[in-house]
């Protein structure tokens, strides 16, 4: 993020008052930050926190991504008092996250992230997700593995979602890998449903719930451009930031909130690509993530077919006790 395009406070409060006038058909409102690394820029932060205690209790609630690497009293008050989930960036032990993630000096990040990681657990009661970044030659089974030693409450390991071919992307040979590892943490789920515990990793939920609720129609691959939004730091309203369309711009926060919902609304209407009509995984996919696909193509549908495949193992797996799926969303 360049420097002109920090939020502004004025714009964050903004961001609250719209999202909380916008989406009034929705009882909680969760505001994700992601960046760049958020914690650049405080006082936006501290200005959307503050606003959202105007409103009704539990009406607003936050989510960062972060890499940890920021760590002073100001910001583990303020995910104290935002009561935030943190997304904390662990690609793996040190040699792992250490190759890729430096400092603009070269300097390594692992120790930060871990330093993080404890003064979040001591002094704050916020939910921790670990989420490592799988690339080529670094295996989603060991990520998982590593990141069930730390102490966070849930794990999300996923793969890099690059052009094939290009450097960190996975090879065929890769893939392959991934797609057996996705069926291991598909047994490691069923164990832990069997235990009535909830899965350290989630990542089967929806498509599960989809099969248990046997939704009639189709149902999208997300709600990007309905009760998904992306907002810039300048305060444009997209259907997703990291959708590039040109008609993915749905407004501004200023607008009258009717002008980027109509704009969401058709937005998320929109046809299906041709290849997806005719695919058997459509009602289980939804079409695919509009900011991944165009970017990874068939490379993604492999990941969607395996994931769609263990999910029906997993829904198949408690056909005659299907509370037991209830973990999968939090309720044991
Ligand atoms: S798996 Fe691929 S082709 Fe099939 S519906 Fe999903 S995005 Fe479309
Ligand atoms: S378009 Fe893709 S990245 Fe954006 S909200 Fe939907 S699933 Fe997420």
């Amino acid at each position: 993020m360049k420097e002109d395009e920090f939020m502004s406070p004025e714009t964050a409060v903004r961001v609250i008052d719209a999202l909380d006038e916008g989406l009034s058909e929705i009882n909680r409102i969760r505001v994700h930050l992601y960046g760049g690394e958020p914690f650049i820029n405080l006082p936006a932060i501290e200005a959307m926190v503050k606003r959202a205690g105007d409103k009704k209790p539990g009406r607003i609630g936050f989510v960062v991504t972060t890499n940890g690497t920021i760590l002073s009293d100001a910001v583990i008050d303020l995910l104290e008092a935002g009561k935030f989930d943190i997304v904390l960036s662990i690609d793996g032990p040190a040699e792992v996250h250490d190759a890729c993630r430096k400092r603009v000096d070269g300097s390594p990040t692992h120790r930060d992230v871990m330093r993080f990681l404890e003064t979040v657990r001591s002094r704050t009661s916020c939910y921790v997700t670990g989420a490592a970044v799988i690339r080529s030659g670094w295996r989603l089974l060991y990520a998982s593995e590593y990141l069930r030693t730390l102490p966070i409450d849930n794990v999300k390991a996923q793969a890099v979602r690059l052009a094939a071919g290009t450097p960190y992307a996975l090879t065929e040979e890769d893939m392959k890998l991934y797609q057996q590892d996705l069926e291991a943490i598909g047994r490691q789920v069923i164990k832990e449903l069997e235990a009535e515990k909830v899965p350290m990793d989630r990542r089967f939920a929806g498509r599960v719930m989809k099969l248990l609720i046997k939704g009639e129609g189709l149902m999208r691959y997300c709600d990007a451009g309905k009760s998904n939004l992306g907002i810039t730091p300048s305060g444009v309203v997209k259907a997703c930031l990291l959708v590039d369309e040109e008609d993915a711009v749905l407004g501004h926060v200023n607008d009258d909130v009717e002008v980027w919902k109509q704009a969401g609304l058709k937005w998320q209407e929109r046809p299906l690509r041709k290849k997806c009509t005719s695919c058997s995984y459509l009602q289980l996919c939804g079409g695919g993530c509009p900011a991944v696909v165009p970017v990874c193509g068939d490379e993604e549908c492999k990941i969607v077919h395996k994931e769609c495949d263990v999910a029906n193992v997993i829904y198949e797996h408690f056909s005659d006790k299907q509370e037991n799926l209830l973990g999968l969303v939090g309720i044991v």
